[in-house]
């Protein structure tokens, strides 16, 4: 389906132009009338099938033609989980509204409490944030939400993980009024049964799925190698990054220690390799994710702070040093390459350490893995006994649970996907604002 034949705003039409864009993605096509139609949303479809603009588009186009419930409060709210994806998200908001009067504004934790508390001073139509550090803003009063209108979340199945649930309880009190419509975004979100907090947030939603998040990304090849031990990995690694076809590559690994560790071991072998994790600052996070967009080199060895929605065009290779403890987590690495139609390929490490991890990722992608081997690096392990229950995923209690009875049934009304609590490197954690001494605020930041 074409862009022109939405019936979109001639100003959202131009600037979809001016994107080059003539086609809109399936996930497009379906979220975005329902989104035009004012309901509430679960939106899930694959990596890099163009979810941003979903959203996007019916959040312009609201604010251009339907009259603002305030003049003074930001109409449209985007959270994201990381600042690197609101980052991102905020620049391609600020293409579509190039040249036109409307005002948005970006709010960080790691960046200057007081310019923003400026910018939100000049009434900004939309905000892009973490959640963190809007939550200062509200509590000191810097910023109001009466009037919001439309309460987006991004990559919203990480955004209801606990660390994340008491502050989008206060943001939704503070835009606690019934016009509001509230969206859902996420690659991992069809399965997911919605808990207490979502509930809270959402009324009435409809579901929109492109597929299901289990299904295989066709674009993205995967690869698995047995690997011994540690030693053994990073040989394998060597050998994986120096084969042909290798543009850019995004390594992950387990903890920030490793990202360093591996990102010298690779920088000394030749391989030029920056690593990012939340221990950098600010300063120094944005420096290194600006120069791997740029190009400046090639591989970037990262925590899960660059696991979601990261759009970086020329990422070929996806490596996953270790395997995610949560089988989601594999879905949002690997899907940082093949995106937007473009083919892509995963390489994933499976030493002894990662085996039940491995075993529940092909438990919930439902598919069994072969292994891959490259000659004269043959593994001598060759798997673990089966444990019970190994499958980790946001929705694992739900597929354990034994059926329940009807009085349970009845009693477990609404049922609840169990999300995870502890703290993963990179997402914005919850942290109750502390006493603030003069004024100046806390930095949200881990
Ligand atoms: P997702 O959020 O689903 O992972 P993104 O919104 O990040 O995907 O989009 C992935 C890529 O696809 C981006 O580079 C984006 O510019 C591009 N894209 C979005 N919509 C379209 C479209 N209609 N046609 C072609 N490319 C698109
Ligand atoms: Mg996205």
């Amino acid at each position: 389906m074409l862009f022109s034949d939405f019936g979109f705003d001639e100003r959202i039409l131009n600037s979809i132009r001016h994107l080059g864009f003539d086609d809109a993605t399936d996930v497009q096509m379906k979220a975005i009338p329902e989104a035009m139609a004012g309901r509430d949303l679960l939106v899930s479809s694959k990596t890099g099938s163009g979810k941003t603009l979903a959203y996007l588009i019916p959040a312009l186009h609201r604010v251009y033609r339907v009259k603002a419930l305030s003049k003074r409060d930001a109409r449209v709210l985007i959270l994201a989980p990381t600042r690197e994806l609101a980052k991102q998200v905020f620049s391609q908001l600020r293409l579509l509204t190039a040249g036109s009067k409307l005002k948005s504004t970006l709010i960080l934790g790691g960046e200057n409490f007081n310019e923003q508390h400026k910018a939100l001073q000049k009434n900004p139509h939309f905000i892009v944030a973490t959640p963190g550090r809007l939550v200062d803003h509200l509590t000191q009063r810097n910023l109001f939400l009466d009037g919001l209108e439309l309460l987006i979340l991004d990559e919203a199945d990480r955004m209801l993980d606990l660390g994340f649930a008491e502050q989008l309880k206060i943001l939704d009190a503070a835009a606690g009024h019934r016009l509001r419509q509230t969206l859902f975004f996420s690659a991992t979100l069809d399965n997911t049964e919605i808990h207490d907090v979502a509930q809270l947030l959402l009324n009435e939603p409809s579901r929109v799925s492109v597929g299901s998040s289990t299904d295989e990304h066709t674009d993205i090849k995967q690869h698995f190698y047995l690997c011994d031990d540690l030693g053994h990995k990073e040989i394998i690694l060597s050998k994986l990054l120096t084969q042909d076809g290798i543009k850019q590559v995004i390594v992950f690994t387990a903890t920030r220690v490793d990202t360093i560790r591996l990102s010298e071991l690779l920088t000394v072998q030749g391989f030029s390799a920056e690593a990012l994790n939340g221990d950098l600052s600010q300063s120094a996070r944005n420096k290194v994710m600006d120069s791997f967009a740029r190009g400046h080199f090639d591989f970037l060895v990262s925590t899960d702070l660059a696991a979601r929605g990261l759009d970086i065009a020329n990422v070929s290779h996806v490596v996953n040093f270790d395997i995610p403890k949560y089988a989601e987590e594999y879905v949002h690495r690997t899907g940082r390459t093949g995106r937007a139609g473009f083919q892509g390929e995963a390489y994933s490490l499976v030493g002894p350490k990662d085996w039940y991890n491995f075993k529940a990722l092909e438990t919930f992608l439902t598919r069994q893995f072969d292994f891959e081997v490259i000659s004269g690096l043959e593994a001598k392990f060759k798997g673990l006994a089966p444990k019970k229950n190994n499958a980790k995923s946001r929705q694992s209690i739900k597929k354990t649970e034994k059926e329940p009875t009807v009085t349970q049934k009845k009693q477990r009304q609404p049922d609840k996907t169990k999300f995870h609590t502890n703290k993963q490197d990179g997402f914005e954690p919850f942290a109750l604002p502390k006493k603030k001494s003069k004024g100046i605020p806390l930095d949200d930041s881990e």
